[in-house]
């Protein structure tokens, strides 16, 4: 199955010192975007995945989301924003990904907001959006994602707890290991960086169910950024702009080696 991301906008509410986004606070125009949905169609692709910075700081999100709704729809946020459009998401997207690095102590030392906004706040708005959207549509699929650092790792499990014992309605809780890949990760790396056998020691089994681990190498991903270049990876391999014949070649390879896969993950 094959997921594009759309990095609709780089613009953030928050600066994480981690981010592998470059923030520029440039969002994808509307000429950009048709042609993304253009190729998505001519890839078959099964699934959109709307990313950034904060998709849901971008003007025309409502607008973006209706023009992709015949695809399945995947949402990859803070949290902090969605109850200005909980009833568009509960209608349209099959899944909610959103970040908490910990409980409110580690979630605030890893996520820095632009504004001020209390670890309370930081911590519990996205809960409490969670709730709201589980119960306008329980089929919506709802997946926390933590980022796991030197700064977080020993405390990380506590969150799965809090999230077991408070009966807090997630499908999966996955946990990622800091990759000092790109941007502001790569300037941060000695603040954040942890090794595969700490990481390798986290384990729950009390939370079997729920828990994920991200994949070693940290996946590969076909994104197309908010200016409509095409990335595999990191690496630019094409533009949205270009001839179609020069697109589906460049992109032949992955999109071969992913519909090799017959299982159903669009996460
Ligand atoms: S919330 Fe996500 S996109 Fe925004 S600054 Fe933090 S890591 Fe980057």
């Amino acid at each position: 199955m094959i997921t594009l991301d759309v990095q609709i906008t780089n613009r953030c509410n928050y600066e994480c010192e981690y981010c592998y986004s470059l923030s520029n606070h440039k969002e994808m125009g509307e000429e950009t975007y048709s042609k993304v949905i253009e190729i998505a169609k001519l890839l078959n692709i099964n699934a959109i995945e709307f990313c950034g910075g904060e998709p849901l700081l971008h003007s025309k999100f409502e607008k973006f989301t209706k023009i992709a709704k015949d695809f399945n729809l995947i949402l990859r946020t803070n949290g902090i924003l969605l109850n200005r459009f909980n009833s568009l998401i509960s209608k349209y997207y099959s899944w909610v990904c959103i970040s908490l690095d910990g409980l409110e102590n580690e979630n605030d030392i890893m996520k820095k907001s632009r504004t001020i906004i209390s670890s309370k706040d930081k911590f519990e708005i996205p809960i409490s959006n969670i709730k709201v959207l589980k119960k306008l549509n329980p089929n919506l699929k709802v997946l926390i994602g933590s980022l796991v650092s030197k700064l977080n790792y020993k405390n990380i499990l506590k969150l799965g707890n809090y999230l077991v014992e408070n009966k807090i309605p997630i499908d999966v809780w996955k946990l990622y290991l800091f990759r000092p890949k790109f941007a502001r990760a790569k300037l941060n790396e000695e603040k954040f960086i942890l090794s595969e056998t700490e990481f390798d020691k986290l384990k729950f089994d009390k939370l079997k169910t729920l828990f994920q681990k991200g994949s070693k190498n940290g996946g590969e991903c076909l994104i197309v950024a908010y200016d409509g270049n095409i990335l595999l990876g990191n690496k630019i391999i094409s533009n949205i702009y270009e001839p179609h014949d020069k697109i589906l070649k460049s992109v032949s390879k992955f999109i071969a080696k992913v519909s090799e896969n017959k299982t159903i993950t669009y996460i």
